[in-house]
């Protein structure tokens, strides 16, 4: 029986390891030559194996971002319980808010996410406040700019009418989705606003690698 006891603290490394199998590393990193890079903390429901959509959103919020010489990196991933996998209710909501702390940044992926106010319809993203907490919480089907565009929420900015705007959540034909982003009017609020948070501890940074 003793000689199997030095064994056990490796079978528990390894059943941990393939419970999470996913590592920050093998994420897309905040690019070099960014002054800030906000470090997020993210969050998975069971199972989720689509790395490559993490990529995408974590791509397109680092290339947005680069307008105020910010980026974003995963510094640590979780898996959420089955209970709040998919968001129905503002008390989930809630209840997401009370896993981790408020640094760094929360970045909850849900299977589904309902309308507060409308159970039965669908929202991709939203950012959400409990007094001074905040948290992003996006669905696992959000398109490729949403964890971006609640960056634009975390960082101050309110929903824009700019046809530039990655904050204008109206459908348009111009300009392409390509040269849609942070615009000259929204970048000072966001510098302002991130600098703000950094030094009142409510948002942590990241070195870039
Ligand atoms: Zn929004």
């Amino acid at each position: 029986m003793l000689r199997f006891l030095p064994l056990l603290p490796l079978l528990s490394l390894l059943f941990s390891s393939a419970a999470c199998a996913l590592m920050p590393v093998a994420l897309p990193k905040c690019p070099p030559k960014r002054a800030t890079c906000i470090a997020l903390d993210l969050w998975l429901p069971p199972q989720f194996d689509d790395v490559a959509w993490l990529e995408t959103q974590l791509e397109v919020a680092n290339d947005r971002l680069a307008a105020i010489g910010a980026g974003v990196q995963v510094v640590a991933i979780h898996t959420l319980g089955e209970e709040l996998a998919q968001i129905d209710t503002v008390t989930q909501r809630n209840q997401l808010g009370k896993l981790g702390k408020q640094t760094p940044l929360r970045w909850f992926v849900v299977r589904h996410l309902a309308d507060a106010a409308d159970p039965n319809a669908v929202r991709k993203g939203v950012t959400w406040r409990a007094g001074e907490a905040v948290w992003v919480i996006e669905s696992q089907t959000g398109m490729r700019w949403v964890l971006a565009h609640e960056l634009g929420h975390v960082l101050g900015l309110a929903h824009s009418t700019e046809a530039a705007s990655i904050m204008n959540k109206k459908p348009r034909v111009w300009p392409p989705p390509w040269q849609i982003g942070f615009t000259a009017r929204e970048q000072p609020v966001m510098r302002r606003t991130l600098m703000r948070l950094v030094k009142q501890k409510r948002l942590a940074l990241t070195r870039p690698e």
